[in-house]
């Protein structure tokens, strides 16, 4: 196997600037108002629509799951932290993460939850706009509308999940520490399966229920191969370093049913 080249984390560390910050507090005032807002125009349905609500407030939780593994295999995989925007917003914490996955427990509420706020307050935005009044339709829109809302209310939170997995088990809550063991919210254990090198397995954060069977299909290596045959990019490349990258896609397809890669040699 060849030897996997990570980041330096001072490096990635440093990439956390003073205007950035500034956008990270705007997010999370955005998108508790649009939050508070959301629930307002649903509470007036609650005692008609119980069951639609508790439902979408179910699908919600694992589409939230299933978006965190999304954008945690896209940050992981693709680009580099120089992008202009998505470098330092998205794809810098994530590989920081890999090489200091500690530093995320030193993080405050802001650094933890600045950069989810701020993917979630343009959907929040958009989903307000859900009309619920139109006759015949309201059932299903409002399942639509809370469907969206508890989405982004558990993308919002799936930062802050994923920073109680890394806790030491001294310092960590004993409600936490329950719902872990629940398995209610991402369990310590499950989420070390992400923390193996090559970092290309278990990606979701929320409460990681869809790990096992996005795994077991081989759904990113299926997207790996996709995204590699139309652009030539190689997943990992910029994270672990070209020859690891080549040699773990290789294997990682070998585990995986039905993918075939074809790479350039390293
Ligand atoms: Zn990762
Ligand atoms: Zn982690």
């Amino acid at each position: 196997m060849a030897q996997i080249k990570q980041q330096d984390a001072k490096a990635l560390a440093a990439g956390y600037s003073k205007s950035f910050r500034a956008v990270e507090v705007l997010s999370i005032v955005a998108f508790w108002s649009l939050s508070v807002a959301i629930a307002v125009k649903v509470s007036p349905y609650a005692s008609t629509y119980p069951f639609a609500i508790c439902a979408a407030l179910m699908v919600g939780f694992v589409m939230a799951d299933f978006v965190s593994g999304f954008v945690h295999w896209l940050a992981d995989t693709w680009g580099s932290t120089d992008m202009p925007v998505i470098g330092k917003a998205l794809i810098r914490p994530f590989r920081e993460h890999h090489v200091d996955e500690k530093a995320i427990t030193r993080h405050d509420y802001i650094e933890t939850n600045g950069a989810n706020c701020m993917i979630a307050v343009p959907v929040a935005a958009m989903a307000l706009f859900i009309p619920l009044d139109i006759e015949g339709w309201t059932g299903v829109a409002l399942f639509c509308l809370v469907s969206i809302g508890s989405m982004i209310f558990w993308v919002m939170m799936t930062n802050q999940f994923h920073k109680w997995s890394h806790l030491d088990p001294e310092t960590a809550p004993t409600v936490v520490k329950t719902l872990q063991r629940w398995h209610l919210i991402l369990p310590v254990d499950h989420h070390h399966m992400h923390h193996t090198a090559p970092f290309d397995t278990y990606y979701c954060i929320t409460n990681g229920w869809l790990n096992w069977p996005l795994a077991k299909i081989g759904f990113y290596r299926h997207l790996e191969r996709l995204v590699t045959w139309a652009t030539g990019a190689i997943p990992r490349k910029d994270d672990i370093g070209l020859e690891a990258a080549i040699q773990t896609t290789v294997a990682g397809a070998e585990k995986s049913p039905n993918v075939q890669v074809d790479l350039p040699r390293a």
